[in-house]
């Protein structure tokens, strides 16, 4: 028997495991000292009541022989992607409730849906980048080509004419830099898909945190889109589902590559090899889209891009090369003083007792960058701040 070598090839460690263990290492040395974690992507606060609402319902539903579920459609029930048509024809996308597939989280189809895609494709991903993109196509042995990110194209990548990839891994709002495509940026790569036979996967988990007009918050809403690309995203973020888990994949009818609908070929490979997500959860998703359910959860948002604001504002007032902050959850910043990484993060550790994210943990391009959430509590974050102003001086 042999193993899949390709996972020898991954980094030893998470990312966000050696940050845990540095964080724990110190609190555990020095029990006095309160570390304010502005680390994480997790969110923080609780699922609204409408949505727990409808899960107490749904719960009693199972209690009971006459509403008792079992197996549901693997691509999700009728009423939950219903709701989901209803949301994309709001920003003017309207959708085929088969071209929508309910996930447990955008993160296992980002993973899986390379089950579908041809080894031997050409895969560009961004750097830096979301790690779960890289790592799931070093677990399958692809090769793959960086598209380089950094200070001079603000963190957006844009085709050029070296630009060699028939996978292209798009996150806009991107975690880790919360750099965002405009329309016009986002159609340059939807042009390039098409012109070369491509296939963009679309990552929206942030969709939600964009308020400015000037940005697509789904990729459909790009023309020739639905020709290229698959879009991934999730409840996660938006609705507070991480540790619920739901999230939507869409892949249009009109996508076909060699003469294949990829959405059938998703289709037979989720009826194979997934048994659908949890009817209480999808009945939980589902209240997400009722009137008050879109008022409780913009609640959060807005809760979380206040302590974005307060970040944003620190980073100006140190005169801190950033992009994010606006339109979503993440900041990004250049480290003072020209600053690996990973050194910073051991200096604000340790000197202002804050924990953030080293750039480099998410590709080469964030060596000198740092990312700092929007997901933590008001006061930690406006403290946070001051006691990093502290330290810059
Ligand atoms: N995509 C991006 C860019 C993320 O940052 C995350 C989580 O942090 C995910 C996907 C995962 O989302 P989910 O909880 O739906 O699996």
């Amino acid at each position: 028997m042999k193993i899949n070598s390709n996972y020898l090839n991954l980094q030893e460690n998470y990312l966000f495991s050696t940050v845990a263990k540095k964080v724990n290492d110190y609190t555990k040395a020095n029990p006095d000292k309160k570390v304010i974690r502005l680390g994480i992507g997790d969110v923080t606060r609780p699922l609204c009541p409408v949505v727990i609402d409808a899960m107490q319902k749904a719960v009693t539903e199972m209690g009971n022989a006459d509403t008792f579920r079992g197996y549901g459609p693997e691509q999700g029930y009728d009423f939950l992607r219903l709701s989901l048509q209803g949301y994309y024809s709001k920003k003017n996308v309207s959708l085929e409730l088969g071209e929508i597939f309910i996930s447990d989280g955008a993160k296992s189809d980002l993973g899986n849906i390379l089950d579908i895609l041809g080894q031997d494709n050409k895969v560009a991903i961004p750097d830096p980048v979301y790690p779960v993109y890289a790592d799931t196509n070093i677990m399958s042995g692809r090769t793959i080509t960086y598209l380089d990110a950094n200070e001079e194209n603000k963190f957006l990548p844009l085709p050029d004419e070296n630009t060699d990839a028939d996978i292209i891994y798009i996150c806009s709002p991107n975690n880790p830099t919360g750099a965002v495509y405009n329309y016009d940026q986002l159609k340059q790569w939807v042009d390039y898909a098409n012109n070369h036979d491509a296939v963009i996967l679309f990552d929206a988990a942030y969709e939600l945190f964009i308020t400015s007009p000037e940005y697509p918050r789904s990729i459909y809403e790009i023309e020739g889109a639905k020709k290229c690309a698959i879009e991934f995203s999730s409840f996660s973020k938006t609705a507070g589902f991480t540790g619920t888990r739901c999230g939507y994949t869409v892949i249009p009818f009109d996508l076909i590559r060699e003469n294949v609908t990829l959405n059938k070929l998703w289709l037979r490979r989720q009826t194979t090899k997934f048994n659908g997500v949890p009817y209480i959860v999808q009945r939980a998703a589902e209240a997400v889209f009722s009137p008050e359910g879109q008022k409780q959860i913009m609640e959060s948002i807005d809760y979380y891009r206040q302590n974005a604001a307060i970040i944003v504002k620190a980073m100006n007032d140190m005169n801190i090369w950033f992009t994010g902050g606006t339109n979503s959850p993440y900041v990004w910043f250049k480290c003072p003083n020209n600053m690996m990484s990973w050194d910073f993060f051991d200096l604000l550790l340790t000197q202002a007792n804050v924990n953030g994210t080293p750039g480099s943990g998410f590709g080469k391009n964030g060596d000198h960058f740092f990312r700092l959430t929007a997901f933590g509590n008001k006061e930690n974050t406006q403290e946070a701040m001051e006691r990093f102003k502290k330290l810059i001086g």
